[in-house]
């Protein structure tokens, strides 16, 4: 985790996060484009002063926040940079709050849909996206097993006939993912369709 000390980070510039333009360069490709500033659209992930991840921004907001000093930067996208006219700045991917915010979060309810939203819209047994899509329970209720985050999976109708009232293990089945209790994070409006692999390790996805 490389960290950038928010004062010196952006010591140069006022100027260049208020005009209009900055360049994005794209490292990977090797080219560069110049755009206007809504162009930093990016999505990045902001953590508490706790590293808690709370919410999701554009790179403007993330950028804006960095300059203010109310944030740091945590994790940066390697891909891109901004390059303004004097200088490169990387371009964020995971900020940190500098001072603790409280939050409320909403309990997310445990409903059919969520957790199907939680699964991608997948079977967590063969990954197929086929619908339509059934509930299972991992361990089967008339085995003992409850509702709950960690006992309810999606599972395609064809994978949920083959388990039948058994055990994945007894079924010879794998699970793709152990089903857990989603962050709210994921829940997001904004987030959803893409969670950057500099987020996963602070929404404990691995
Ligand atoms: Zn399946």
């Amino acid at each position: 985790m490389r960290k950038y000390p928010s004062e010196s980070y952006f010591h140069q510039r006022r100027f260049a996060f208020s005009t209009h333009r900055v360049h994005i360069a794209e490292h990977a490709s090797g080219r560069s484009t110049t755009g206007e500033v809504s162009s930093l659209n990016g999505k990045v992930l902001i953590l508490n002063q706790s590293y808690e991840p709370i919410s999701i921004c554009s790179a403007k907001k993330a950028l804006t926040l960095i300059f203010l000093t109310k944030a740091e930067l945590v994790e940066q996208d390697s891909e891109r940079s901004i390059r303004t006219v004097r200088t490169h700045y990387p371009f964020p991917s995971v900020i940190r709050l500098c001072a603790y915010l409280r939050v409320p979060f909403r309990k997310i309810e445990l409903s059919r849909k969520n957790i199907m939203r939680r699964d991608g819209m997948r079977c967590t047994y063969c990954g197929s996206g086929q619908p339509p899509l059934t509930m299972d329970h991992i361990i089967p209720r008339s085995r003992g097993g409850t509702d709950s985050w960690e006992n309810l999976t999606t599972a395609c109708i064809k994978c949920n006939n083959k388990k039948g009232n058994r055990t994945p293990d007894e079924a010879g089945m794998r699970l793709l993912s152990v089903p857990k209790r989603p962050h709210h994070v994921l829940f997001l409006k904004h987030s959803m369709g893409h969670i950057d692999d500099t987020w996963r390790p602070y929404l404990f996805m691995d």
